[in-house]
């Protein structure tokens, strides 16, 4: 990696070769895919922006349109991508239309072992793809590491070893002679949606079990982290994916993503991303609106997470879990927890103990591992979450620690980055904006309260319902307590730890439908049943 670096020409020559291309550099036969990638994201100095072409039947076709997108930690442009609209999405379609007779007639074992030769090649560049989120996104890289890329890996992995298993049923009926069976057939193109704060994650997430009930997938990854989707296309270009079975067009969601979703060839529509996105989709206007809204649109929005601190929570163990449930990713997790309402009777302690932990937290550059937070993930969204913090202050809300960055702390490539604090927010009423709307960065608003009924009653009071998580050694309260909170997912005395077959998905504002191995497999597929006299 050390002799890459300042090899000026030679790093041009592979970029180039890059965005016209192959997976293999053609006029230098020694350099492999991985050392193509490392030159593009090695070299620190690297003034080129790495040039991102759609992936379309199998190629790397160049867009004549890009859009700049900047390197968060540094406020760089650091990528171009393609500036994709109709004519883009109409030819990816086309193309996966083309492939879904041939992906779609292939055994599921079939479908699986390209699923999972893909996964172990992403695993075997690992390293690389987590550098390039972090550059991408902002996230440390240790989180991207040890989170991002390993669940991409399951993602693939998951699907393509659980499916099988799920997809057929049958039944017979000795007594009138008859067997029953039921088909889970593959709708056609799947339109795949994501946002920037998991890029990879969920792009795999959607992915794997699309192409493992043989639907073809035409994917529009987040504009503001376009790159490790674009590494990808090279991973499937390796594992031999055949041409047009995964289509990537990247640009903007009002003219890509509007293309995709409103397509007439693209049955099945998945979308993560924001209520407020979610709410200007346009999909009574589609042509299959009928069937369209219960059947094939699911979407996965915003969240306003509580957690619940009873007075016999293990406080320690809290604490921790809060640290990350708070502030990873710089608060930048759809399931991150927003609002923390804490027993009366130790409110006064978790207070203290959480704004310490708070401020102990380190942020800077997303590279050094001793960077618990890295910049939020654009210069738009970091003033809008600073927006925030005015409005609790005009809200009488009291700011017990952050938002601002000692920039004299930070080295000189990462000034105009776009860091901020963790923050802790007191004294606010449950109506007040900070309460009721998601913010979604490093902010924490803690709010005492006295009763069970009270508490749940707070937590259930505001338009979203993605998950909560409840904290007490009372096992049977835990459990009383998470039956009655309006929510896709509860945690208790833990977080993020859901299991792939359980479903995930929210209620209100935060959602429609849910994804697993079950809920995907009745997503991507619909059900036949063949009733046989024997
Ligand atoms: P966003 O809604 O701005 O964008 C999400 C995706 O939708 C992007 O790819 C964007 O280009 C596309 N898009 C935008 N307008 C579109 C349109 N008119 N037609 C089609 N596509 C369009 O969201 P974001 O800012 O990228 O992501 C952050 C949001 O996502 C937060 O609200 C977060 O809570 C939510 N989120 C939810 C989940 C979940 O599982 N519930 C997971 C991650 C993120």
């Amino acid at each position: 990696m050390a002799a890459l670096k300042g090899a000026a020409p030679r790093r041009a020559h592979h970029l180039l070769h890059l965005t016209a291309l192959p997976s293999l550099c053609v006029s230098c036969a020694a350099c492999s895919v991985s050392t193509l990638i490392h030159c593009l994201l090695s070299d620190m100095d690297m003034d080129e922006p790495v040039m991102i072409s759609n992936f379309i039947g199998g190629e790397m076709v160049p867009c004549p349109h890009h859009l700049d997108s900047h390197e968060p930690s540094t406020g760089r442009v650091w990528a171009k991508v393609p500036d994709s609209g109709q004519a883009e999405v109409d030819a990816a379609v086309s193309a996966a239309h083309a492939a879904f007779e041939g992906w779609s007639s292939k055994s599921a074992q079939t479908r699986a072992n390209h699923l999972l030769r893909i996964a172990d090649i992403l695993e075997s560049r690992l390293e690389l793809f987590a550098e390039a989120e972090s550059r991408d996104q902002g996230k440390p890289v240790w989180l991207a590491r040890t989170l991002d890329i390993p669940r991409c890996v399951h993602n693939l992995r998951h699907f393509a070893h659980a499916i099988p298993h799920h997809l057929n049923k049958s039944s017979v009926n000795p007594e009138v002679g008859v067997v029953n069976y039921t088909l889970r057939e593959p709708q056609g193109v799947a339109g795949l949606i994501s946002p920037w704060n998991l890029p990879l994650y969920l792009l795999t997430f959607k992915l794997a079990p699309a192409l493992m009930c043989g639907n073809t997938v035409v994917a529009k990854p987040s504009e503001m982290t376009s790159v490790t989707a674009y590494m990808f296309c090279k991973v499937l270009q390796d594992a031999d994916l055949p041409a047009g079975v995964v289509n990537m067009v990247f640009g903007r969601g009002p003219s890509a993503g509007q293309a995709l979703i409103t397509h007439p060839q693209v049955p099945l529509v998945s979308f993560t991303g924001s209520t407020a996105t979610a709410d200007t989709l346009p999909w009574p206007q589609h042509p299959c609106s009928r069937s369209c809204l219960l059947r094939f649109v699911h979407e996965a929005m915003g969240g306003k997470n509580a957690a619940v601190l009873f007075d016999d929570c293990e406080m320690d163990s809290c604490l921790d879990t809060l640290k990350r449930s708070c502030f990873v990713n710089s608060g930048q997790v759809c399931l991150c927890t927003s609002r923390i309402f804490v027993h009366q009777s130790v409110f006064k302690e978790f207070l203290e103990r959480f704004v310490s932990v708070a401020r102990e937290v380190k942020v800077g550059p997303p590279s050094k591992k001793e960077s618990f937070m890295g910049p939020l993930n654009s210069k738009p969204h970091l003033a809008k979450v600073l927006k925030y913090i005015t409005y609790a202050v005009e809200d009488g809300g009291e700011v017990l620690c952050g938002p601002e960055v000692d920039r004299s702390d930070l080295p000189a490539l990462n000034k105009e980055g776009y860091f901020m604090r963790p923050t802790v927010i007191t004294g606010l009423s449950d109506k007040s904006r900070c309460i009721q709307e998601e913010i979604f960065g490093p902010v924490t608003c803690v709010l005492p309260f006295e009763t069970e009924e009270e508490v749940i009653h707070r937590v259930n009071d505001t338009p979203y319902g993605l998950c909560a998580s409840v904290f007490t050694s009372n096992l049977a309260r835990g459990h009383r307590v998470a039956h009655k909170l309006k929510v896709g997912t509860v945690w208790t005395n833990c977080w993020l730890v859901r299991d792939l077959d359980m479903p995930f998905g929210g209620v209100k504002s935060s959602g429609l439908g849910r994804e697993s191995t079950q809920d995907s497999l009745e997503f991507y597929t619909e059900a036949k049943t063949v009733c046989t006299k024997i």
